[in-house]
């Protein structure tokens, strides 16, 4: 027998016309090229949202085509997620620290008909728009007057394409399975691959996301995300925010900034917020060599990346609290979360201190299981480590135009790359990316755990472990370190550090200063471009 319950579409539409009439004063405040402090409210950004659709509808733009953005987190960018994707058009946000190449790649793999610029990018863009045929118009985010000088073709002040345009918009009705947003992902082999988001996929995300023991997000939230707008739409927060009617913070250009973001966090006063490791890195460095507070930021999420346990203390002695968060950009992105539950709140230090670095538990939605090279699921027992798999309605079920893609097996499990361990009360653990493994005499080592480690040590201020093969074991772990310049530290210093804190044979075979690591258009260090520069390592 079937319910008898209204079979109603999914939309991003139904978020936005939500917020409008439900949470019209809610404040979204920007830093802009044009303008540091930009404030306004939803009301005013959803009527710039129809005017954006219609001069899109006016271009000739129709459901389905490609509109990409090269842009920081501000309210353009965010009327461009809504105008877009409610007009049935797909919002492809582009990474624009990705090399120059691979924009251009992306930009052709989706046949973008417009694109929306940062007039920062300006110039990225004009060395490459004769390679890009299916580019219709360029349109810069700034107002007409302060329109930068440019021989891109067709080229549009964001103010002057929508000022004359009607305040309102007839908003088509769309199945909820049309695709909303595209984001490609770079992975280490290859050229970038699309996951192309759904509003269904959108809207269960959203609705998952906001949940108490997720980002617990309310009408009294005063959210700053500071991952990227062109990172996995900063992981559904410009979609959760107006959904619950939160005030949004949006740092801009400025985003690993201490000194912004310190001051964005006090003047609007700032509750949460979400960003990769290296951000906090940033902000607890401009806070302790300061003195400066953050006395209304309490939460972060820290994902994209393992976070030491040395970095959680350091913000802790500022008052904030990070909860661990795993997921990816085939994931909308969240999988899991590590929020801190009343059980835990009598638990010794060490206990608690060894359960928040872990990835937590999956959320509703999405199922997780761990296997073998064979593909046989290995137990939930906290110590056996596999091949981790997902499913669930918000998680992509193939790329974009990618006929040779085999991500998800015949089961429908999608093959996340990550290697982890769940325990019996099913939290995650990320053990490391499939292709860093290091296999040392038959046996895994966790590159995550000797970094976390090593990190906890004063005169670390940012740590990578990389396989280097070797004749007897195939492999053994190399630790390279950025040194803090305000502790005298030498290489042997931090091995011995690490002696009671992982197991003897996981132990690095040596250590070695750097002045920097290389990172990733994302922020990560980059293990491809690590392994690169010492493919000609001698061990000593
Ligand atoms: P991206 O698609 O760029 O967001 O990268 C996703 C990848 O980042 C995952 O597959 C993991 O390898 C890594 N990652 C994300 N969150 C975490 C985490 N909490 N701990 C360890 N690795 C993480």
């Amino acid at each position: 027998m079937r319910g008898l319950m209204m079979d109603m579409p999914l939309t991003i539409t139904s978020i936005m016309q939500h917020a409008d009439q439900n949470h019209s004063q809610g404040e979204i405040v920007s830093v802009t090229a044009d303008n540091p402090d930009h404030r306004y409210t939803y009301a005013d950004a959803f009527r710039r949202v129809r005017q954006l659709a219609n001069a899109l509808a006016k271009k000739g733009l129709r459901p389905g085509d490609r509109i990409a953005t090269l842009a920081w987190n501000d309210y353009r960018h965010f009327e461009l997620y809504y105008a877009v994707s409610c007009a049935g058009q797909v919002c492809h946000t582009v990474n624009p620290r990705l090399f120059p190449e691979q924009i251009e790649y992306i930009l052709n793999h989706a046949e973008d008909r417009w694109v929306f610029v940062d007039p920062m990018f300006v110039p990225l863009l004009e060395k490459l728009q004769d390679r890009l045929p299916a580019v219709e118009g360029f349109v810069v985010l700034t107002t007409g007057a302060l329109m930068p000088e440019t021989s891109l073709r067709n080229a549009w002040a964001y103010e002057t394409f929508i000022e004359d345009q009607p305040q309102t918009f007839d908003w088509p009705t769309l199945d909820e399975n049309d695709a909303c947003s595209l984001c490609y992902t770079s992975g280490t082999t290859g050229h970038p691959k699309g996951v192309l988001y759904s509003h269904r996929s959108t809207v269960l995300h959203t609705l998952v996301s906001a949940l108490p023991d997720v980002m617990g997000l309310s009408s009294a939230s005063v959210i700053m995300p500071i991952v990227p707008m062109f990172h996995v739409n900063a992981w559904g927060t410009a979609y959760s925010a107006p959904m619950v009617g939160a005030k949004l913070v949006f740092p801009g250009p400025q985003m690993a900034d201490g000194e912004t973001l310190t001051r964005l966090i006090n003047a609007e006063r700032v509750g949460y917020s979400l960003g990769v490791p290296t951000v906090w890195l940033a902000l607890v460095n401009y806070l302790d060599h300061t003195g400066k507070t953050v006395a209304s930021l309490k939460t972060v999420v820290v994902g994209g990346a393992a976070c030491p346990l040395s970095l959680m203390q350091a913000m802790e002695r500022h008052g904030v609290w990070m909860n661990v968060g795993w997921g990816m950009t085939e994931m909308s992105p969240l999988g899991s979360l590590n929020y801190r539950a009343p059980a835990q709140y009598d638990w010794e230090q060490h206990r608690i201190d060894d359960m928040r670095v872990r990835a937590g538990r999956n959320v509703f939605g999405v199922d997780i299981k761990i296997v073998d090279d064979s593909g046989a699921a290995l137990p939930r027992d906290g110590r056996s480590a596999g091949l981790l798999k997902v499913r669930g309605p918000w998680i992509c079920s193939g790329y974009y135009r990618r006929d040779d893609d085999s991500s998800v097996d015949r089961e429908g499990w999608f093959d996340t790359g990550d290697m982890a361990t769940i325990a019996p009360d099913g939290c995650l653990t990320i053990t490391d990316r499939v292709k860093d493994v290091i296999k040392s005499g038959g046996e895994w080592i966790s590159s995550i755990d000797i970094e976390n480690a090593a990190m906890a040590h004063p005169g670390v201020k940012e740590a990578a472990v990389i396989g280097m093969s070797h004749d007897k074991w195939t492999e053994r772990p190399l630790l390279l370190v950025v040194p803090n310049t305000d502790v005298v530290v030498q290489e042997q210093d931090v091995l011995n550090f690490l002696k009671d804190k992982i197991a003897r044979w996981w132990m690095p075979d040596a250590c070695v200063f750097v002045d920097t690591l290389p990172h990733t258009a994302t922020g990560k260090i980059s293990k491809k471009d690590l392994r690169a520069l010492f493919k000609d390592y001698q061990w000593p």
